[in-house]
């Protein structure tokens, strides 16, 4: 029987989330997707009028088919924490069960049960200043968005995951080592993010057999990449300095999530899995 996949972070062709979904597909999966509400209008009917077809086609020639898209935002757990503002919001009015815990009971009552939950989203309103110039306001936002964000929804996905299932997270290295321009509290939103990963794999491992992994992403030119402004800088670097001189692309990190997702990783879990062509593994560049 295929398994079934929700991928959180998908409004677009560009991102990793898209990736993911392809390779999941690929490999035989059920694709539901989470997307933003403020992006969700332009998404699907990018969708409807054949805008990603090109983009959907798989491996065989088939093209890849989201059996639902869900709006999700995920710095919201339920109806009582969203603020009068954003429930009046243009935007977000024309949606509906957008919150997390309503997502979670869609799904199930639409699909019952998945077997892959993805996270491939992030947000740090003050992502383009310094940490030390940061807000209190902003690092909270960074952390919520970016890190509770997939807490909450491992958390209320974890009944309906299939014992044996496997979760995973995307990361960036600017939570170990410093990345001058990933600012905004976004490094402490990744190590908080990689540190989960440990203590939920022990809570989801023992609890259910879950598995939870988070790739550590190399630079791509993703929308929300190009939105921190120094994304061309750090895939130059990458090109230059990496172990691997070639482009990153997408598919490989996709491909990656399929391993992690499927038996062959049966012993992985609480793992940070680089796929950056071995630029984590440099000291200096050359
Ligand atoms: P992306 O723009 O494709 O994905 C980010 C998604 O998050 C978008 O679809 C956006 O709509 C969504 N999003 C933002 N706030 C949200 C919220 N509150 N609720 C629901 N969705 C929300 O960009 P991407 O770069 O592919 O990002 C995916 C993941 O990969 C992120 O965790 C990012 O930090 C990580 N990552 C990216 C890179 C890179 O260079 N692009 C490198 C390492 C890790």
């Amino acid at each position: 029987k295929g398994k079934r996949a929700f991928i959180a972070g998908v409004a677009d062709d560009n991102g990793y989330g898209w990736a993911i979904a392809k390779s999941l597909a690929a490999a035989g999966a059920e694709i539901l997707v989470g997307t933003w509400v403020p992006a969700l209008n332009i998404f699907e009917s990018s969708l409807r009028r054949g805008k990603f077809d090109e983009s959907r086609k798989l491996q065989d020639g088939s093209l890849m088919e989201i059996a639902k898209v869900y709006p999700l935002d995920a710095v919201y757990d339920n109806l009582e924490d969203v603020p009068e503002d954003v429930k009046t919001n243009k935007r977000y009015a024309g949606a509906k069960n957008w919150t997390v815990q309503e997502v979670v009971e869609s799904v199930k009552k639409d699909f019952g049960t998945i077997d892959i939950l993805v996270h491939s989203l992030a947000n740090g309103p003050e992502v383009s200043k310094p940490l030390s110039e940061t807000s209190r306001k902003g690092y909270l936002a960074a952390i919520s968005a970016s890190s509770y964000s997939y807490i909450s929804l491992l958390k209320h996905f974890l009944p309906i995951i299939n014992p044996g299932g496997s979760s995973l997270s995307l990361t960036y290295i600017a939570s170990e080592r410093i990345i001058p321009g990933y600012g905004g509290g976004m490094s402490s939103a990744k190590a908080a993010l990689e540190s989960d990963t440990r203590v939920l794999a022990f809570e989801a491992g023992r609890k259910k057999r879950i598995r939870v992994n988070t790739i550590s992403a190399g630079p791509l030119g993703s929308r929300a990449a190009k939105a921190i402004g120094f994304i061309d800088t750090m895939i130059d670097y990458s090109f230059t300095n990496a172990p691997l001189q070639k482009e990153l692309h997408a598919e490989e990190v996709g491909n990656t999530a399929a391993f992690l997702a499927s038996p062959l990783a049966s012993a992985i879990t609480g793992a940070v899995v680089y796929v950056d062509n071995g630029l984590n593994a440099m000291g200096v560049g050359v």
